[in-house]
């Protein structure tokens, strides 16, 4: 496979797949720049090489054809100031124009093509489409994780007609490197902690990792279907009545895979779903009626504390509890600050999913973990064990 590191790029135009879906406000301007600034690496590696960067990107949600508030225009000038070069624009991602400033584009220049998804060919993975994006470059680069996982014309098709010359940027890169060094590489112990709101959505997580881990921490909303299926009362917790016996056959596949399965023995209940709310700690599987079970208890932070401390490779999906509101959120900042702490021993670890990625950054320990994915469903997709299309384009 080449690689970012190892590529010449001397005089070559590189079609690079960036992921530039970031927020715009109602002026145009964007409102957080993480997705391109995670980017510039990758194009100011292609520049430094001597090529130069064609870079394209989907930006909303587009339905029919262009709209001004979707277009990539209004990109341009932040990123020709942080790589410090005068990005041309194609107002049309194929068609002559493209190809026109494609062909005189010279070694160290950038042009960025407009929004993809202006093409209903872009998301149904035309292969026509994927053939005229794929004309304007002389090398393939994907760096668009947040869309690997979609099989689209250019984060997957386009890929067949470069054989030799593909390969990953560096945030794909260093994501599909941290994913696999967890999945298939990892010291031991192991421990996954899984939180958020429902089990649903996490089925092919859990038992995909059952197979994997020393350790399995349940917190979040999802743990009161585990604490119900077992007898326990919850009270107006959280719980999804269909997914009982998937819980019970859970931890019976814990059991049989001699996979610890830790679930928290108190919480912080609450008398209404409110940060105002009346609150107290009672034993996780004695909620009175009317009461709703919102974060783990001390107890149980204690506990997962120490098994986190004592991991050598930690994966962390979804907060402990209701993190958004600020009573219910110290299960989640104390988990989080575990993490740290084993990751400051040597541990590895690795953040992913919205959610748990906003409690890091809420704690400023962004810093002091070792990997934090960016990228929310295709990253759930790869420990579920599925093939990614983008990912597969790639590395065949
Ligand atoms: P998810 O998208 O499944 O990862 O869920 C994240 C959401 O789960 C966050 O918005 C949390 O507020 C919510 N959550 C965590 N713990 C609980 C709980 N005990 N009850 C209800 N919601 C919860």
């Amino acid at each position: 496979m080449k690689t970012i590191d190892t590529f010449d790029f001397k005089n070559k135009k590189v079609l690079v797949r960036v992921d530039f879906n970031v927020p715009l406000n109602d002026q145009f301007e964007i409102t957080d720049t993480n997705r391109i600034d995670a980017a510039i690496p990758t194009i100011k590696k292609i520049l430094k090489g001597g090529g130069s960067a064609i870079l394209m990107s989907h930006l909303g949600r587009p339905k029919e054809g262009p709209e001004e508030k979707f277009s990539l225009k209004h990109v341009v000038p932040y990123l020709s100031r942080e790589l410090d070069v005068q990005v041309k624009f194609a107002d049309d991602c194929i068609g002559q124009s493209a190809r026109d400033l494609a062909s005189g584009l010279k070694p160290g220049e950038v042009l960025l093509l407009e929004n993809l998804r202006f093409y209903k060919e872009e998301t149904k993975g035309d292969e026509e489409f994927s053939k005229k994006l794929a004309s304007l470059g002389d090398v393939y680069m994907n760096d668009a994780f947040g869309t690997a996982h979609r099989a689209h014309a250019s984060t997957a098709i386009i890929a067949q007609y470069f054989p030799e010359d593909k390969m990953f940027g560096y945030i794909m890169e260093n994501e599909v490197k941290s994913i696999d060094r967890v999945l298939h590489d990892a010291r031991r112990p192991f421990t996954a902690i899984l939180g958020g709101a429902k089990v649903s959505g996490k089925i092919e997580i859990i038992n995909n990792l059952l197979d994997r881990v020393d350790n399995l921490i349940v917190g979040g909303g999802m743990m009161f279907t585990f604490i119900h299926a077992q007898g326990g009362h919850v009270g107006k917790s959280l719980i999804e009545d269909e997914l009982l016996e998937l819980a019970l056959h859970t931890i019976e596949g814990a059991h049989e895979r001699g996979v610890n399965l830790y679930l928290p023995t108190d919480a912080i209940i609450a008398d209404k779903f409110d940060n105002d709310a009346h609150t107290r700690i009672t034993v996780v599987d004695d909620i009175p009626d009317e009461w709703m079970g919102l974060d783990i208890g001390p107890d149980s932070v204690k506990h997962f504390s120490e098994v986190i401390k004592n991991s050598k490779t930690i994966l962390w999906n979804g907060p402990m509890g209701v993190f958004e509101m600020e009573n219910f959120a110290a299960g989640t900042k104390a988990i989080a600050l575990a993490v740290a702490e084993a990751t400051s021993k040597g541990a590895f670890s690795l953040i992913g999913g919205g959610d748990s990625v906003a409690a890091i950054n809420k704690y400023n320990l962004k810093d002091k973990v070792s990997y934090v994915s960016t990228g929310g469903g295709a990253m759930l997709e790869y420990i579920e064990g599925k093939e990614l299309p983008g990912v597969k384009a790639i590395k065949g």
